[in-house]
C-alpha cells in the first residue's frame, strides 16, 4: 500500500509530482487512517499487487525503498555512475541499494556506527568510511578523483554532513538532501564555480513504488538485501514497548523494526531465530 495522500488537481499533481501536492499527506501521519488499525481504506490506485514470490515482509520495505529510489533519480544517476552517501541509517542503506539497482558503478558510504558500516559493505558498498576516524571526503576523492557524480545527505547531521556532501561531489555533479534535521552554512560561490546542483528529495512520485516492485521482481533489488535492514520482528501487541519506545531509546541499534499482525507467528519467528 502506497501511503501518500494528494488531491490530484493542484498544479504539482497535474505536473505528475504528487509528492509536492499542496494537500500532501501520509496515511497514518497527517492523512488519516493508520497501519495499526484493523482495517484501513485506501484509494484503489494506491494499492499495488505483489509479484509472484515477493513476501509480505519484503513488501513492508517497499515504502522506504521508494523514498531512496526517488532520491537516486533526483541525483541524475546514469549507468556506471559514482555515488557517495552520508549516513547509513534506514534511508542511507536504502540509497545504497537503490543506487546499485539503478546501475551505480561505485557507492561510498560515510557512517559513524561500525555495525551499520559492516551492513553497508555486506549490501555492496565499495567503501565505508568512519567520519570520526577518517576524513570521509578525502577517502572518497582518493577512490574517485574529482568527486562522485551524485552525493546524498541521509544523516540529518547538519553542517558537518553538508560539508562532506559538497566536498565529495564532482564539478557539474548533483548533491541531494534526503534526511531532515540539522542546519548548515552554505557557500553559494562554491556551487556557482563548480556548477553543482544542490537539491532535495521528498517521498516519491507515481513512478517510484511501481519501479521498486518491478526491481524486486526482476532481481535488481534482492529480497535478502531488503530483509537485511530488519533488525527486529515483533508482534502487534509489543509495537509500543518493543517498537516505538525501543526506537526512541536505542534507535542507533536498529535499522527497521517490522511489526507482524499475527502475534503467534512473530513469536515463532523470534523463538526460532528466523
Ligand atoms: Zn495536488
Amino acid at each position: 500500500m502506497e501511503p501518500i495522500v494528494y488531491d490530484g488537481t493542484c498544479p504539482a499533481c497535474l505536473r505528475g509530482e504528487p509528492n509536492l501536492c499542496v494537500q500532501f499527506g501520509f496515511l497514518g501521519l497527517m492523512g488519516g487512517g493508520g497501519g495499526l488499525a484493523e482495517y484501513a481504506v485506501v484509494p484503489a490506485g494506491r494499492a499495488h499487487v505483489l509479484p509472484e514470490g515477493v513476501s509480505t515482509e519484503t513488501a513492508a520495505l517497499v515504502e522506504p525503498l521508494a523514498v531512496a529510489w526517488h532520491a537516486v533519480r533526483r541525483g541524475g544517476l546514469t549507468e556506471g555512475g559514482s555515488v557517495a552517501v552520508v549516513g547509513a541509517g534506514p534511508i542511507g542503506l536504502g540509497l545504497l541499494l537503490a543506487a546499485k539497482a539503478q546501475g551505480a558503478g561505485f557507492v561510498a558510504v560515510s557512517e559513524i556506527d561500525a555495525a551499520r558500516r559492516e551492513l553497508a559493505l555486506g549490501l555492496g558498498a565499495d567503501l565505508a568510511v568512519d567520519p570520526t576516524e577518517q576524513d570521509a571526503a578525502a577517502e572518497v576523492l582518493a577512490r574517485v578523483p574529482g568527486g562522485v557524480d551524485a552525493a546524498f545527505e541521509a544523516s540529518g547531521a547538519g553542517r558537518a554532513a553538508v560539508d562532506t556532501l559538497l566536498a565529495v561531489v564532482r564539478k557539474g555533479g548533483r548533491a541531494v538532501t534526503v534526511a531532515q534535521g540539522g542546519t548548515a552554512e552554505l557557500d553559494p560561490t562554491a556551487l556557482m564555480v563548480n556548477e553543482i546542483v544542490y537539491t532535495g528529495s521528498f517521498a516519491y512520485d507515481a513512478t517510484d513504488f511501481p519501479a521498486v516492485i518491478t526491481a524486486l521482481a526482476d532481481g535488481r533489488l534482492r529480497e535478502e538485501s531488503l530483509t537485511a535492514l530488519v533488525t527486529d520482528r515483533i508482534p502487534l501487541d509489543r509495537a509500543d514497548e518493543d517498537g516505538y519506545r525501543e526506537l526512541l531509546a536505542r534507535g542507533g541499534a536498529h535499522v527497521k523494526i517490522l511489526v507482524r499482525a499475527d502475534a503467534a507467528d512473530a513469536a515463532d519467528s523470534a523463538a526460532s531465530g528466523a
